[in-house]
């Protein structure tokens, strides 16, 4: 029976049948379909079977008559019943209802499916030989690991495994030349999908879904296709079981399969509810199975593969990716920390004075810029004092710049020590020094002004030709309390202005900013 070429237009559209909860498909796509000749169309033993399939009460007898009436079709039956999985060691079947008891419904149907079904295409490009290999590994590993993972699904698991790309041949048959034109090739299952969702609009996985509702297949198959393709995380084991068979598939046909099945045990290795004990034993079976299906389904035999020596190789390159991988990652780390270090370092001689290392001014202005604006929002005391030491240029003129020098660091130090651990003290320029108070009144500023004027009083900042130094300073305050300053640099001029003040007094003093 040719597929019915307005049922994909149909269904859609809503109209009678009931169409499964699937998502529709592009409109130019799905008009193409719909007026598509060369789809691919479901034998009519395949058709009479899912007929029967769908009716309200189907019996195995039932099945096994109208599968009779094809005796090629009887003949596949009978040997995948008789085929080792299926047979398990017990006698051979030799009647066609023998052989659908024993294989049960949803694996004769996937044999009734795939039997008829192209074997060569429209374009020679597509390889449709290895899409045979690769559906018959999914099919075999999906139906190995669903008898763990989710042993009563097993035979629907095999048959969506198995017919999961059929909407590959019908992307083909309706874009003949430029199918294969685009597509980047079916070996690279991933990029294929992704290039099919370019042009087509959406994926070979919904075609498939649509092409097997239009053939009436039960729908949870046509659902089963589409999330054949989704990927590994998956909390569904039936999912698991058809999105992992596909990896195994395009391992085995690899042209490098130990890499390719070292990445995919990588891959697996998030999935702590996966035990890799079940990927291999999948594969072992594979390693038997492999032949004697290729045959049933008219396919070349896919390469046999040590399953054993593979996976040992696979672990060992898995084993070396993730030394090179620590390697690379320790020495990113290393890079990452020099990086680091040297951008404090930069950082630092950015924001310190180099002479005396206490905050330069851009540093200090910027400091003050913040703690003004924070303290006027939250109505927070801030002081600033400006200290300019006295008579700087005599010491200068006297002993030289380079004792001048080393009385500035001398200075800085004391001053960095009397300051609190919450205050900034800088150096402004030259012999002035600015100090930043937060949450600081004025009277509390006054006390450390006072304490700077006692610790210059009492301690020399140098021995100049065998006698101790006393430098003394002009000290000007300025607080948020003292006027409506605009800006941080208003504050900082208040400062300076009390600050001449003292010098014009006479020096060696204290004042606070008046307006
Ligand atoms: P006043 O009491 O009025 O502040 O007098 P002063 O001499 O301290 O002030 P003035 O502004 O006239 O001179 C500042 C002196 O500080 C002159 C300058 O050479 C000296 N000075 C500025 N920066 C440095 C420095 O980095 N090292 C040394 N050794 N001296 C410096
Ligand atoms: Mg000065
Ligand atoms: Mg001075």
């Amino acid at each position: 029976m040719p597929l019915d070429r307005t049922s994909i237009a149909e269904l859609d559209a809503d109209t009678g049948l009931p169409a499964p909860d699937l998502p529709s498909l592009p409109d130019l796509l799905r008009d193409r379909l719909a007026t598509c000749r060369t789809l691919p169309s479901l034998p009519a033993a395949a058709a009479r079977v899912i007929g029967l399939a769908r009716s309200p009460e189907p019996c195995l007898n039932d099945f096994a008559k109208i599968i009779e009436q094809d005796q090629a079709l009887t003949m596949r039956l009978l040997a995948l019943a008789n085929s080792a999985f299926y047979a398990r060691g017990t006698n051979r079947v030799t009647s066609c209802l023998d052989a659908v008891s024993r294989l049960g419904l949803d694996a004769t149907l996937a044999a009734a499916l795939s039997f008829g079904l192209p074997r060569t295409g429209s374009s020679d490009t597509l390889e449709y030989d290895y899409l045979w290999q690769r559906a018959i590994i999914a099919a075999l590993s999906a139906q190995q690991l669903a008898q763990q993972l989710c042993p009563r699904e097993t035979g629907q698991v095999f048959t969506t495994a198995l017919i999961q790309d059929i909407g590959i041949l019908a992307l083909e048959a309706v874009d003949t030349n430029g199918y294969t034109e685009r597509i980047p090739g079916v070996r690279h299952h991933e990029m294929l999908c992704e290039t099919e969702r370019r042009h087509y609009g959406c994926d070979h996985a919904l075609v498939g879904a649509w092409l097997a509702v239009g053939w009436g297949v039960p729908h949870h198959l046509a659902a089963g296709i589409i999330e054949s393709h989704g990927p590994l995380m998956d909390g569904n084991p039936r999912n698991l079981c058809l999105r992992l068979s596909c990896r195994i598939a395009d391992s085995w046909l690899s042209p490098t399969p130990a890499q390719a099945f070292s990445n995919l045990l990588h891959q697996l290795a998030p999935l702590a509810s996966l035990d890799i004990a079940l990927v291999v034993s999948a594969m072992e079976d594979l390693q038997h199975r492999l032949p004697s299906m290729a045959e049933l389904f008219e396919a070349t035999c896919p390469p046999d593969l040590n399953s054993v020596a593979l996976l040992a190789e696979a672990k060992e390159l898995l084993f070396e990716q993730n030394l090179r991988l620590h390697h690379r990652l320790t020495e990113k780390q290393r890079e990452l920390e020099a990086l680091h270090a040297s951008h404090v370092e930069l950082d630092e001689q950015h924001r310190t004075d180099h002479l005396t290392r206490l905050a330069n001014r851009p540093w200090l202005e910027k400091l003050l810029n913040h703690h003004f604006e924070g303290s006027r929002l939250s109505q927070q005391s801030l002081t600033v004092m400006f200290i300019d030491l006295d008579h700087f240029k005599r010491i200068n003129d006297h002993y030289g710049h380079r004792f001048g020098d080393e009385v500035l660091i001398h200075f800085s130090a004391a001053l960095d020590n009397m300051v609190r651990e919450s205050d900034i003290a800088g150096r402004y320029g030259g012999e002035e020094f600015l100090v930043i108070m937060p949450h600081t009144r004025r009277d509390q500023a006054v006390i450390l002004a006072d304490r700077i004027r006692h610790y210059l009083n009492t301690q020399p900042l140098a021995q100049a030709e065998g006698e101790p130094l006393h430098v003394t300073a002009s000290i000007g305050i300025a607080s948020l309390e003292d006027a409506e300053f605009k800006d941080a640099n208003a504050m900082v001029d208040a400062a300076d202005k009390a600050m001449y003040g003292v010098k014009h007094d006479g020096r060696d003093g204290v004042a606070h900013y008046k307006e």
